[in-house]
């Protein structure tokens, strides 16, 4: 995938690249080779989208559209409106066949009460109408269902009872409901961020006056940028990344973007104009999250703070060690402050020459698509300087998003077997704060996702300031050998992990002692909960904190954090993380 450094390889100046000690001049040294240029020119075609592959189709709209009527007449709803949706997403801009479409899925929206929706796609469908005898008697019947609609109104179906309406409320009211940190604006007043050169920055407990019980929430966040995976482009928003329930809404150029609600569709609009243009799916999902960073920001941003952003850009090894931005007036440090994503860590330093090189290339091949094959930055056209400093910008996230970014998932219960449910990769998303979360393979902290805000949450007790809150970056102690997670740990992120499981060497979980150790005894509120679990049963809110005591009760009783706790300790972290992700996830529910 986009990989040019082979055929670009006797083209590119190797010597004088090695000898770049920042991205600024890295990229400079590329586009200022007019042998480079001319070949970057000639593969510009990879990433324009040519509208051959993900136009919009009639044919395929008129298919989907007539096996929506069928389902329409046996009187399966879901699945007409279903297939209704994609006739829609592949019906052309203004067509009759998208008219069509609205108009039959208001007819279900319309059966499954779904009043409000059915009236806008009703206004929309008679939107496209002309003045023929055909449209004239559609134009009558729709007339008809918006008088039915609007008679109906009042008996609006109950939607607020679902598992999501209930979701979203509840993360609204967690937000309300918190203390935040003077500082950082997503932190809760219970973590602060501290720095140390062999840490760099990381999150510790704060304003510990009572032991902090697991659950205690310590951040929430919405992703700077997030991006959707292609398996995911047709069932959840591109925008806010929720599953797509009811209505689609769709890009009138694409079948790529479809959205959850009207609003996330404007949202949109600022990036996806570009992205539209552009073949994303070549990119990997680092490559497009680097490009959406660029689009969403937008040029005029970036042209604004041109001046400093190359400041950073062109420091040898920038250490971040405070939260004080350029930007002085702005003392908070914010979600959604660009520069706090450009300022992540790189690693430029632990990587190699063929590394950065191949990261070098990748970033001229976006950044010079989005300049030629897009309006996002037309000053940039034929302008080096401009072409140098996005080219850059890129390079510096294509080496950040690797060791910052973060997937995002969905929780999938399966009612069959609940024992096998499990969250799924659906995105990916940066994060100013949560990004400032170290790993450890043993962490202490575990995150929920809703659509694209994280929740962080205490998985064991906490009785005193400073201690160090932990993440976990794919790799626990139990599930894996230490080989295995320093390998991994090293690869991706460039470190050598210096856990207290890696340093102790812990034995993984069948290793484990059995029962908990100490002559201690689990409670039998515990063992009921959790065999409740085992068999398959739905967890209850009450399980939640039993689960919480229980982890809350084990670790009070050993304050020597250097031991190493039996297997029902484990058991109860990992029943506490399947409860969490059934109640605080996002969830979608599979036979
Ligand atoms: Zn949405
Ligand atoms: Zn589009
Ligand atoms: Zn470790």
């Amino acid at each position: 995938m986009l990989s040019l450094v082979d055929v670009t390889s006797n083209i590119i100046d190797r010597e004088a690249f090695a000898s770049c000690t920042n991205d600024y001049t890295r990229i400079k040294q590329l586009l200022s080779s007019s042998d480079f240029v001319s070949h970057l020119q000639k593969s510009l075609p990879l990433l324009l989208d040519e509208r051959t592959t993900d136009s919009k189709c009639i044919k395929t709209s008129n298919e989907y559209r007539e096996k929506g009527n069928a389902a329409y007449a046996s009187h399966n709803d879901q699945l007409a409106l279903l297939l209704y949706n994609q006739a829609i997403r592949y019906a052309p801009p203004y067509s009759r066949e998208l008219s069509l479409a609205l108009g039959n899925r208001s007819a279900v929206l319309s059966n499954l009460k779904h009043y409000q929706l059915a009236l806008q796609d009703v206004h929309h469908a008679l939107d496209f109408l002309s003045s023929n005898e055909e449209d004239d008697t559609r134009r009558q019947r729709l007339e008809q269902r918006l008088y039915q609609c609007l008679k109906h109104q009042s008996e609006e179906a109950e939607s607020n009872r679902d598992k999501h309406t209930q979701l979203e409320n509840e993360l609204t009211e967690l937000k309300s409901n918190q203390t935040y940190n003077a500082n950082y604006s997503s932190l809760t007043s219970h973590a602060d961020i501290k720095y140390a050169s062999d840490r760099g920055r990381h999150v510790v407990s704060s304003n510990v006056s009572s032991t902090l019980k697991p659950g205690t929430i310590i951040l929430v966040e919405q992703a700077y940028a997030s991006v959707l995976l292609p398996s995911a482009w047709s069932t959840h928003c591109h925008t806010c990344l929720r599953r797509l329930h009811l209505l689609l809404f769709v890009c009138s150029q694409c079948t790529r973007a479809v959205y959850c609600s009207s609003e996330c569709l404007q949202r949109s609009i600022v990036w996806h104009a570009f992205e539209c243009r552009l073949t994303i799916d070549r990119l990997d999902k680092m490559q497009f999250l680097a490009l959406r960073l660029l689009t969403k920001t937008g040029w005029q941003y970036l042209l604004k703070h041109k001046l400093q952003f190359e400041d950073y850009l062109k420091q040898d090894q920038p250490v971040n060690n405070g939260l004080h931005s350029y930007n002085q007036e702005q003392e908070v440090y914010e979600w959604n402050d660009y520069e706090n994503i450009l300022k992540l860590e790189t690693n430029s330093h632990r990587r190699s020459v063929d590394d950065l090189l191949h990261r070098a290339v990748q970033a001229c091949l976006i950044g010079i698509s989005l300049i030629n094959n897009t309006s996002f930055a037309q000053q940039a056209y034929e302008n080096l300087d401009y072409q140098v400093y996005i080219c850059s910008l890129l390079l510096s996230h294509l080496q950040s998003l690797p060791c910052n970014a973060h997937e995002i998932s969905e929780f999938i219960h399966h009612r069959a077997a609940p024992l096998s449910s499990s969250c799924i990769e659906i995105g990916a998303g940066i994060y100013a704060t949560l990004s400032l979360f170290n790993h450890s393979c043993n962490p202490n902290v575990i995150r929920n996702f809703i659509g694209d805000t994280v929740v962080v949450r205490l998985l064991a007790s906490i009785s005193s300031n400073n201690v160090e809150l932990t993440d976990n970056y794919g790799c626990l102690s139990a599930t894996m050998e230490k080989v295995e997670r320093q390998k991994k740990l090293h690869e991706q992120y460039r470190f050598q992990c210096q856990c207290q499981p890696c340093v102790d060497q812990w034995p993984n979980y069948d290793q484990l002692p059995e029962g908990l150790g100490d002559g201690m005894t689990p409670s039998k509120e515990f063992d009921e909960a959790f065999q409740r679990l085992v068999q398959g049963e739905s967890p209850t809110r009450d399980d939640l904190s039993v689960y919480e005591d229980f982890i809350d009760q084990c670790d009070q009783q050993w304050q020597d954090k250097k031991k190493i706790k039996g297997k029902v300790y484990n058991n109860a972290q990992e029943a506490y993380k399947q409860c969490l992700n059934f109640f605080y996830h996002s969830f979608h529910s599979e036979d």
